[in-house]
């Protein structure tokens, strides 16, 4: 029954306007009532003339006293009319409206709702919402249900409709399980999408809105958990029995281990002796250590008798963990090789031969590990740096080499809310504690006026042997426009600025060996300052650079600056991030004020969802987000008791065959979950 096609005669409609709703996605009387609104009006309390109060919306009921049509100096129909009601009289005024002349009497009964103003020194009530007194009101004196809107379909025109058909919710059959519904307090699904739209009052509509929430949640859950256990269930492997015996390499550290790291590295030694290969998530924010915990892996791997790899998403990064990793596993005679794309061949078949036999013990390098030739002879753990540049496809090449435990590390702090809704298929750890001694990165705003005093203080840093970043704004529309905008500021900068020192320019067209180049330039100290597009928030370490300078500031999200400023502050120079906007709107100066106040990646991604929403800070496309109607994810709670709900069910029943009605909705949403 609701899955029948939407047709005029049933909405007492015109035909076109069935087409009109088809463009709007909605073709079956399902689709028609799970059309949530948009938002809604409270306009449940009536207010009696004399206590309406001004530039607030009143909604009232009277009588009209008069009615009549004029026509303005300019030729438009105006509409007067007098409203009374036991408290007093209320001029109203409509503008192009005649036919209301047609809907309306004098002595007619008819509710309003709209502002009160001043106009020519009276107050007045101007284009105000009107409906008839009913027993069922839809558009006035309720909480009055405000829909997405196309150019042709009025809000007004969907309420009536959807409230023509709304007996139908009933037909919606509940997918849920009878003992979840009674677990939870939630209400029915039927109930739920009648009150969603016309709720009789506030406690319906908020459990329609908790339940239609708890949906769309739980099927994202659902399928993230169903993955997590299918992992585990299909992936086989032999735990790594060692003795776990970590202290010889954590003693052998120049420093002390932070918490956070500890409580990490026992997170990923558990993960070692599960029969199911591990798939952890690190999130650290720049600097907090992340890759004393890949060294910490490596070295129970090797203890263990078995091979690791390490990938890292360019060249120059693999060549830096190279560096890193060498100093803190050497002590223990780990043969470490590297294998990027500019190795000679005779070098590259040298690191695959020992790969193959099994005498080097980790390789790191870039994509080049998962090209073909490359065969391991007992790979065991995997680590990928900055996973989000790396594929489930990727990810997917390992595994053919003896499902190996697969560790990935982030430096893109995100809500938590958000990591279990995109990551939820993988374990999630938290390095959310910096190592001691860590400087504050200095962040000013700088206002325009003060752009030349910006550059003499630079230029005076310089002088001192500090590096500088400056980084362009985004330009979305396009690269090349972007290319155009970074290299006529290069050559400002060049010219009139900076005449005197050393720079160079990086941009996303270039190719990754002259990217490459360039970062190596700058990190060898022969550049002084590096202009560039977003290109560089990928993790380079320059300890030398010192100042971030980041010009329109206000296009990019709080992340990404949180970012650009991680690229300084990693050696012993104090450090500053300075910010450039020409935007003057609030929310541009709310988000960069954040910027001087907070230094907490995860802070700084809170308030970014909180302030721009999911969709506009992680790109619904891109990022797997989910366009959620109803739920936030802001609601860390909410989210993880739907989580746990989900894991009751799918825990012992990973293919679901106890709930088919879910099931069957799960694979039908499926495409659109993943
Ligand atoms: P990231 O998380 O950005 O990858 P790194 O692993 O590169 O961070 O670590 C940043 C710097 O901090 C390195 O120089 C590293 O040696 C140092 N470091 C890591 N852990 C600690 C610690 N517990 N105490 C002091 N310094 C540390
Ligand atoms: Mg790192």
């Amino acid at each position: 029954m609701i899955d029948q096609r939407l047709d005029a005669r049933l909405l007492k409609t015109r035909e076109n306007y069935i087409g009109k709703l088809k463009d709007m996605g909605i073709s079956s009387i399902r689709d028609l009532l799970l059309y949530f609104p948009r938002t809604y009006r409270d306009e449940q309390d009536f207010t009696r003339i004399n206590e309406m109060k001004t530039d607030e919306v009143n909604v009232v009921q009277g009588k009209l006293k008069s009615i009549v049509n004029m026509r303005t100096r300019a030729g438009k129909t105006m509409t007067r009319a007098m409203l009374a009601d036991e408290t007093g009289e209320l001029p109203i005024m409509w503008f192009n409206q005649p036919h209301l002349k047609q809907m309306f009497f004098k002595g007619s009964s008819i509710i309003l709702t709209g502002k009160l103003k001043y106009e020519r020194g009276r107050l007045m009530m101007m284009s105000p919402k009107y409906e008839r007194p009913a027993k069922t009101l839809l558009h006035t004196g309720r909480i009055v249900p405000v829909y997405p809107e196309s150019e042709e379909i009025t809000s007004k025109w969907l309420r009536t409709k959807i409230h023509s058909i709304l007996a139908l919710a009933k037909k919606f059959d509940d997918y849920l399980p009878e003992w979840l519904l009674q677990q939870e307090a939630l209400m029915s699904l039927s109930d739920a999408i009648y009150h969603i739209h016309f709720a009789k009052d506030e406690e319906h509509l908020n459990k329609a809105r908790e339940r239609l929430a708890f949906d769309e949640l739980f099927f994202i859950q659902l399928l993230a958990l169903q993955k997590k256990y299918l992992w585990r269930l299909e992936t086989e492997n032999v735990p790594l029995e060692i003795d776990f015996d970590i202290e010889p390499f954590v003693s052998s550290l120049p420093f002390e281990l932070t918490g956070a790291q500890t409580r990490v590295i026992g997170e990923i030694l558990d993960d070692f002796m599960n029969p199911y290969p591990m798939l952890r998530l690190v999130q650290g924010d720049v600097g907090s250590g992340k890759t004393v915990l890949a060294a910490a892996g490596i070295y129970a791997s090797k203890v263990a008798g078995s091979q690791s790899a390490l990938m890292a998403p360019t060249e120059i990064l693999a060549r830096q963990h190279y560096k890193n990793l060498v100093k803190l596993l050497s002590p223990f005679g780990l043969n470490i090789q590297l294998l990027v794309g500019s190795l000679s061949q005779g070098a590259k078949h040298d690191v695959l031969t020992q790969l193959a036999s099994g005498t080097c013990d980790l390789v790191i390098g870039t994509q080049a590990l998962i090209q073909e030739g490359v065969e391991f002879s007992n790979l065991k753990l995997v680590v990928v740096d900055e996973q989000h540049r790396f594929g489930v496809k990727q990810r997917n090449i390992f595994k053919m080499h003896g499902n190996p435990h697969m560790l990935s590390l982030s430096a893109t702090p995100i809500p938590r809310t958000m990591a279990l809704t995109v990551y939820g298929d993988q374990d999630l750890s938290i390095l959310d504690e910096l190592p001691p001694g860590r400087q504050e990165i200095v962040t000013r705003i700088i206002p325009e006026s003060k752009r030349g005093d910006a550059y003499i203080w630079i230029s005076d840093q310089v002088g001192k042997g500090r590096q500088v970043f400056i980084v362009c704004p985004l330009v979305e529309e396009s690269e090349t426009l972007e290319l155009k905008a970074v290299t006529k500021e290069y050559c400002r900068l060049c010219e009139d600025v900076f005449p005197d020192h050393k720079l160079a320019l990086l941009h996303g067209r270039m190719k990754s060996d002259e990217k490459d180049e360039v970062m190596r330039q700058f990190a060898d100290g022969e550049v002084d300052i590096l202009v560039s597009t977003s290109v560089v928030e990928v993790g380079i370490d320059v300890p030398n650079a010192s100042i971030m300078l980041i010009e329109g500031a206000d296009r990019f999200g709080l992340a990404q600056l949180h970012q650009f400023r991680g690229r300084v502050g990693r050696g012993e120079h104090q450090s500053y991030c300075f910010l450039f906007s020409d935007s003057n709107s609030d929310g541009a100066r709310k988000r960069l004020s954040c910027m001087q106040k907070h230094s907490s990646g995860f802070d700084l991604a809170e308030l970014d969802l909180e302030m721009r929403g999911p969709g506009e800070v992680y790109g619904v496309k891109q990022s797997g987000v989910p366009d959620l109607k109803i739920a936030s994810l802001n609601d860390l709670k909410f989210l993880e008791r739907v989580r746990a709900c989900a894991d009751k069910l799918i825990a012992d029943d990973v293919m679901l065959e106890n709930y088919p009605k879910i099931m069957n909705i799960i694979k039908e949403k499926e495409d659109a979950l993943t």
